[in-house]
């Protein structure tokens, strides 16, 4: 199998150029934030903090995480619900951004993503893919961009489907997860050794996806 490692910081650009690389190559595209945005979800859905280590590795016992593709495109179900459209919601960003940090968690996650590259062609985006979850993938990048062009990106997607959300408070939110993902302990956010760095503060979604699929020879 082949297996395409994407990581990087929050509004990087990943997962738009990731699904779209992943459907000009035809590989399944896999989004490992959203399990972990899953895992946050679960805590508030139980009125636990999801920065509360003991409140939510608890809850994990009793956790079915599954990812079902739906004509190419990733649905993730709780516990046998789908809970695709809440993961997005802002509140679950930090949420993730907080139990991520518990490595109990990150090893409840390890194997499904695992098992997902052992069996497909895939293009998994993340913060440790590369370093952690698939440090033999044949292809590695770290794609990452200015924090203000982040929060830009992140203000525009948020503001199309609706939701109201202000842009000083993203570039804050962007920069806090930025320093919590870098600076854990476990499987912190790092560009492996062997990534290819592409900074696309200047680069729109285009020519990202082509810094990306030029240097790949399948
Ligand atoms: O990629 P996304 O913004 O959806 O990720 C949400 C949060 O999940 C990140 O801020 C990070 O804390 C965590 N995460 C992680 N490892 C991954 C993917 C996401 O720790 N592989």
């Amino acid at each position: 199998m082949i297996n395409i490692a994407i990581d990087g910081p929050a509004g990087a650009g990943k997962s738009s150029v990731a699904k779209a690389v992943a459907k000009r190559l035809g590989f399944i595209y896999v989004d490992t934030g959203a399990l972990y945005r899953a895992i946050g979800v679960n805590a508030l859905k139980h009125n636990i903090k999801t920065d509360d280590h003991d409140g939510v590795t608890g809850l994990l016992p009793e956790t079915k995480l599954e990812l079902k593709y739906i004509d190419g495109v990733q649905k993730v179900f709780l516990n046998g619900e789908d809970v695709s459209e809440t993961i997005r919601l802002p509140e679950a960003s930090m949420a993730a951004s907080n139990v991520s940090a518990m490595p109990e968690v990150r090893a409840f996650l390890l194997d499904l993503q695992r098992d997902m590259a052992k069996s497909n062609n895939v293009i998994m985006d993340g913060r440790d893919i590369g370093t952690v979850i698939l440090p033999d993938a044949q292809y590695k990048f770290f794609l990452t961009a200015s924090p203000e062009v982040r929060a830009d990106r992140r203000f525009r997607e948020l503001k199309e489907k609706g939701i109201d959300v202000n842009y000083d408070d993203l570039l804050q939110e962007i920069i806090q997860r930025d320093y919590n993902d870098s600076h854990r302990e476990n499987a912190p956010l790092k560009q492996a050794d062997d990534a290819l760095l592409i900074d696309s503060s200047n680069m729109d979604l285009e020519q990202s996806i082509e810094a990306i699929i030029s240097k790949i020879n399948l």
